[in-house]
C-alpha cells in the first residue's frame, strides 16, 4: 500500500477527513508514488482556524526573528537540494537539471524573504500640518493561501509562502493533486523550523478544497497560479467573497526572429524555451515568428537540432526532454497536433507516438514542429502546454508585432535581433508581462514582479518582488498630535 499523504495543520501532520484519495503517478515509470487526499471543506476549516489562531503571536514576533526562520529554511533547502530535485522529477517528469533549476529558483525566493525587515518599512512626514506628524506603516493582514499548479510543484508555492509569513501573515498551501509530494517534503523542513503553531499549513485536494479556501470568511487573500479558465473562476470567486486576489493564468508565448539575429544562439534559446520542461512552462515559447529572410535558415537549424534531442526518464542525466504530466495530457497534446495538421499546418517534426526503451508506459511526447502555421489557426491561439512549436513566416517586424498582439494571452514574448531599435520597439509595443531580448525564457527573478497581461493575469499586484510586499501587507496611516 502506498503512502497516504497527510495534511499539515496547526504544527502537526493530520490525516484528511475524506474517503477519497487519488494516486500520484510517476509519469515516466507509471509507478504509483503516493495517494493524495481530496480534502474536505472541514479540513480547510481546521487549517484556517489554526492559521487564524496563530496570527496574533506570529504577527508580534519581531520581524528580524521572522526573517531568521528564512535563513534557516534556506539552509535546510540547500541540505536537501538533490532530494527535492529528485522528488520533483519523480512526480512531474521533468529532467533532473530542470528540477535542480526549480529548486534553485525556489531558494532564491526564500533569500528574498530574508530582506522583508527592510522591504516592509513604512514612511513618515513630520509637520504635515502644524505640530502634526503623519505615518504610513505596513501591517500583515491575517490568513493568506495559495492554490498552485503541477508544473513547478516546489518553486511556485515558494513565490508566496516565504514573503507572506515573513511579513507576519499565516499561510495555507493547496498544491496540485498531480504533484503534491514536493510540498510534503517542504513541510517536513518547515516542521524542523519549529515555527509557532498555525503559521504554515498544508491542505491537499482539488476543486472542493480550493472553493472552501476562497469562500472562507477568515481567509484574507489568495494567490493562484494555473490555467486561464481556472484563474478566471478564482478571480471572480475571491472578489465575490471580498478577498485580495492575484491569479496568474495560462500563456501562448511568441518568439520573433529577425533576419539580423544570430541564428545559432537564437536556436539554442528557442529549443530550450519550447522543449525545456517538455513545454510545460508558463513561459514556454510556443510560436516562432520568423521575419523575412530569417525563415529558411532558422527552420533548417531548428529542425536539425530539435530532431536530436534525447527523450527519456528525467532521473537519467543524459535525458534532454522528459515526459508530459499524464496520459490525459499526452492525449490532449497529440490531438492539438492532429488538429493543427487538419487545419493546414505541416508536422515537419512529429513527436506523436514517441516511445522510450525501458519506459513503455511513460507519457512521452517528442519535440514537435508545425510549419506553415497561420494566426487564425487554433494551434496558434490556444495554449498547448507540451513540446510543440509552431512556426510562422511574416514579411516584416510590424507584422510580427501585429501577430503577437492578436493573442488573447500576454505572459511572455521574445525577440531575437542585433538591432537595438527593434528591441526597444518590441519592448514598447508588445502586450506581454515578460519580454525577452535574445532570451528565450524571460523569467523574472525573485526580486522582480512576475505576472502576465491580458488573459494571462487577473489582478493588479503580481507575484514576487515589491508587488508581493504590497500584496501581503496593508498600509495603515497614523496622524498624531501631542499636547
Ligand atoms: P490548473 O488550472 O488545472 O490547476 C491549478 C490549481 O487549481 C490546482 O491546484 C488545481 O487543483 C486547482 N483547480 C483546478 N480546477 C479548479 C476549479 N475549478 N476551481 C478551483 N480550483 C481548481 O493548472 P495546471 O494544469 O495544474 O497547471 C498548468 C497551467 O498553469 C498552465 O495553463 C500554465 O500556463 C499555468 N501556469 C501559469 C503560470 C504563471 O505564472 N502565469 C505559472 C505556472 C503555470
Amino acid at each position: 500500500m502506498t503512502t497516504q499523504l497527510k495534511n499539515y495543520i496547526g504544527g502537526a501532520w493530520a490525516a484528511a477527513e475524506t474517503a477519497t484519495y487519488e494516486s500520484v503517478i510517476n509519469p515516466a515509470t507509471c509507478a504509483t508514488l503516493a495517494q493524495v487526499p481530496d480534502s474536505s471543506a472541514g479540513d480547510v476549516d481546521r487549517a484556517v482556524a489554526a492559521a487564524r489562531a496563530g496570527f496574533a503571536e506570529w504577527r508580534s514576533t519581531p520581524v528580524l526573528s521572522r526573517a531568521q526562520y528564512m535563513y534557516r529554511l534556506k539552509n535546510l533547502l540547500e541540505d536537501r537540494f538533490e532530494d527535492l530535485a529528485q522528488t520533483i522529477v519523480e512526480e512531474n517528469g521533468k529532467t533532473i537539471d530542470e528540477a535542480r533549476g526549480e529548486v534553485r529558483r525556489g531558494i532564491e525566493s526564500v533569500d528574498y524573504a530574508t530582506h522583508v525587515p527592510s522591504l516592509m518599512r513604512g514612511y513618515k512626514v513630520e509637520d504635515i500640518s502644524s505640530g502634526i506628524d503623519e505615518t504610513a506603516e505596513r501591517q500583515p493582514l491575517g490568513v493568506f493561501a495559495a492554490i498552485t499548479p503541477f508544473n513547478f510543484p516546489l518553486m511556485v508555492p515558494l513565490w508566496f509562502l516565504p514573503v507572506a509569513i515573513t511579513c507576519g501573515n499565516t499561510y495555507i498551501i493547496k498544491p496540485s493533486p498531480q504533484t503534491p509530494i514536493s510540498m510534503n517534503t517542504l513541510f517536513e523542513l518547515l516542521d524542523e523550523l519549529d515555527l509557532p503553531e498555525g503559521v504554515v499549513n498544508l491542505v491537499h485536494g482539488g476543486k472542493d478544497a480550493a472553493n472552501a479556501i476562497m469562500e472562507h470568511p477568515d481567509v484574507t487573500g489568495v494567490s493562484f497560479v494555473g490555467s486561464t479558465p481556472v484563474a478566471k473562476i478564482i478571480y471572480e470567486t475571491c472578489a465575490k467573497h471580498g478577498k485580495r486576489v492575484q491569479a496568474q493564468g495560462g500563456a501562448k508565448n511568441y518568439i520573433a526572429v529577425m533576419p539580423d539575429a544570430d541564428i545559432n544562439a537564437s536556436v539554442s534559446n528557442i529549443i530550450g524555451s519550447a522543449f525545456g520542461c517538455a513545454g510545460q512552462r508558463c513561459l514556454a515559447g510556443s510560436v516562432v515568428v520568423a521575419v523575412g529572410d530569417a525563415y529558411e535558415p532558422l527552420k533548417a537549424e531548428l529542425l536539425k537540432r530539435s530532431a536530436t534531442l534525447r527523450l527519456g526518464y528525467g532521473l537519467e542525466e543524459t535525458t534532454q526532454v522528459g515526459t508530459v504530466i499524464s496520459a490525459q495530457a499526452r492525449e490532449r497534446i497529440e490531438k492539438m497536433i492532429a488538429d493543427g495538421v487538419a487545419e493546414g499546418a505541416r508536422a515537419v517534426l512529429d513527436g506523436r507516438d514517441a516511445k522510450v526503451e525501458g519506459y513503455d508506459a511513460g507519457t512521452f511526447v517528442g519535440p514537435t514542429i508545425l510549419d506553415g502555421v497561420q494566426p487564425e489557426m487554433h494551434i496558434a491561439q490556444e495554449e498547448v502546454f507540451g513540446p510543440v512549436l509552431s512556426l510562422m513566416h511574416v514579411p516584416d517586424f510590424d507584422s510580427a508585432i501585429d501577430v503577437i498582439n492578436r493573442s488573447r494571452y500576454g505572459n511572455a514574448a521574445s525577440l531575437f535581433t542585433q538591432n537595438g531599435g527593434h528591441a526597444r520597439e518590441f519592448k514598447y509595443r508588445v502586450q506581454a508581462g515578460n519580454i525577452g531580448i535574445n532570451v528565450g525564457v524571460a523569467a523574472a527573478t525573485a526580486s522582480f514582479p512576475f505576472g502576465g497581461q491580458k488573459e494571462s493575469f487577473f489582478g493588479d499586484l503580481h507575484g514576487q518582488g515589491p508587488d508581493s510586499i504590497e500584496f501581503f501587507t496593508d498600509r495603515k496611516v497614523l496622524i498624531e498630535r501631542w499636547y
